[in-house]
């Protein structure tokens, strides 16, 4: 068997993985990355940039749906319809470009990729086997960077197969079922949910728990409730599903009361969390101490073994692709000989529904758990100019803050496009702000942004597009 040395192996390509490696090898450390499917990872490929992409047609479907039916706009035009082997192969297109663009990023950096599957052998050894399961290659290393990311979790009672499908078949699909029932009304269910809405499927959404999108508070997400009920998709809140019925084309449900039903379903799209990958890679062989289902790591994203490292999905919650990046980026610096820890004061969370919804930093609720007595106040899009002009003057933007000092430890917004504040509002936290910088920063007119000064004056008492509260 062919032995390669090298002084950093990255396992897996995805954001975590691929950025690691770009920066490591900027920094002149000799890198191999091993990658068994595409470069890009699950982001790439099959999770954020295709989720998004099918987002964005379905926005524009529907969009063409109201200019048919009664635009305010004065717009008016025919039916519109979808060639959806259309929409996929644009997306597809948008994922072959961003995936050939990080492949040319790492061997323009000098990164050897080895395409294949990695087997650990040990802390410093992994074998390599081809899609074809030839030409194994050992290759030993100083250092092991584990970024291997994350798996869908199935449900026992209904796994995957035939009518039951994941994130990844629902972002190609062949055809639009009739109708679909989502389990999950978290970040994938009800932004894939509501884009197959939009399309025209009817969907019903099962959630175990009383609300949607649960990681978030009550105020941010009634927006998002009302927007499903207006679009038509049904909403099962408090039930358990039981499993497909005898024949395959209904799933049945379990209210809080007991009462059971059944949800016809051409298609089911099982979106109940992911789960890190840490199993038939060898990765058990070296016994790392866990947190819970994921590696454990530290500040510096050492795991429990000297010399092996870890990133990304693998390392657990949140498992979001700009986390995995940040943390790719740190861990060649430390490998590099950089002091650097991660320590970020917040990273963003947004969940890409219709509104969109942003959490930087600490909500209210989370602000009066960890014991600090905060002001919040919020500004809505309805009294914003530029909300008016794109017919979306739903939601807002809160602001959280020390009551003593004034110093900003939360930003949240629910509305459309709030996705592009997210980086404003990362920035107020990590340069420490306080509501007074914020309230006198000149924001450009009109703009959406115009809200988070707004939120900042009314947080200080003396709000000027609003009224006192
Ligand atoms: P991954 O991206 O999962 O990459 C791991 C790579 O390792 C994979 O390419 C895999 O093939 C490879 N690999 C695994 N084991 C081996 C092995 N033994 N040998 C060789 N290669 C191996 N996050 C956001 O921040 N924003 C979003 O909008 C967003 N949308 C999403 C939508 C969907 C539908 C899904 C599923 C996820 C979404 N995410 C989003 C989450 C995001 O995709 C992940 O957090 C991110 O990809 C994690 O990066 P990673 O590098 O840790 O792992
Ligand atoms: P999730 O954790 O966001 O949501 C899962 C939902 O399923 C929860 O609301 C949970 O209460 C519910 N649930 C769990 N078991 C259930 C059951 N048996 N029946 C009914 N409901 C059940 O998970 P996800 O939507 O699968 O997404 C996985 C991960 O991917 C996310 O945690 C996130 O890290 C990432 N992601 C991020 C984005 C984004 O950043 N915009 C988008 C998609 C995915």
């Amino acid at each position: 068997m062919e032995t390669l040395s090298t002084t950093l192996l990255v396992i897996g390509g995805g954001p975590g993985g691929y950025v690691a490696a770009i920066r490591a090898a900027q920094l002149g450390v000799a890198t191999t990355l091993v990658e068994g499917d595409n470069v890009g990872g699950t982001c790439l490929n099959i999770g954020c940039i295709p989720s998004k992409a099918l987002i964005h047609a379905a926005d524009q479907f529907e969009k063409a749906g109201q200019f048919a039916r009664n635009s305010p706009l004065g717009i008016h035009v025919e039916s519109p319809r979808i060639d959806v082997a259309q929409t996929v192969r644009w997306k597809d297109g948008i994922v072959t470009k961003l995936t050939g663009g990080v492949a040319t990023l790492l061997k323009k950096n000098g990164v050897q990729v080895v395409a294949g599957w990695a087997r650990i052998i040990d802390g410093k050894t992994a074998e390599v086997t081809t899609a074809t399961g030839q030409n194994a290659l050992r290759i030993v290393c100083k250092h092991l960077l584990l970024a291997p990311g994350s798996q869908v979790v199935a449900l026992p009672a209904m796994p995957f197969g035939g009518r039951v499908i994941s994130s990844t078949e629902a972002l190609a699909p062949k055809a639009l079922p009739k109708r679909m029932v989502v389990v999950g009304a978290g970040y994938i269910g009800l932004e894939l949910g509501m884009a197959y809405r939009k399309l025209g499927t009817e969907v019903a959404v099962v959630e175990t728990l009383q609300r949607v999108l649960p990681a978030y508070d009550d105020e941010l997400t009634k927006p998002v409730a009302a927007s499903l009920r207006r679009l038509g998709v049904q909403l099962h809140l408090g039930c358990t599903v039981q499993g497909l019925n005898a024949s395959g084309d209904a799933v049945r449900i379990r209210d809080a009361q007991g009462e059971e039903s059944a949800l016809p379903a051409d298609q089911v799209l099982v979106a109940v969390g992911r789960r890190p990958r840490t199993e038939g890679w060898g990765m058990e062989t070296l016994m790392l101490d866990m947190n819970g289902s994921a590696v454990r790591i530290d500040d510096q994203c050492r795991t429990s073994m000297r010399s092996v490292w870890a990133i990304g999905d693998v390392t657990g919650e949140p498992m979001l692709a700009h986390r995995a990046m940040a943390q790719g980026e740190m861990v060649a610096e430390v490998i590099a000989g950089v002091r650097r820890h991660f320590m970020p004061a917040a990273i963003p969370a947004v969940c890409f529904t219709d509104p969109e919804v942003v959490v930087v930093g600490r909500t209210p609720p989370e602000a009066t758990q960890a014991g600090l007595d905060c002001i919040s106040a919020s500004f809505p899009f309805a009294a914003n100019g530029r909300a008016m002009t794109l017919e979306s003057s739903d939601g807002f933007v809160r602001v959280v803050a020390r009551r003593d000092n004034h110093g900003i430890v939360g930003w949240q917004a629910v509305g459309q496009g709030v996705s592009e504040l997210s980086a404003a509002f990362c920035h107020s936290i990590e340069m420490g702000e306080r509501l007074e910088d914020t309230a006198g920063t000149i924001h450009a007119h009109p703009t959406l942004g115009e809200a988070i000064q707004e939120a900042a004056l009314r947080a200080l008492g003396h709000p000027l597009h609003v009224a006192r509260a």
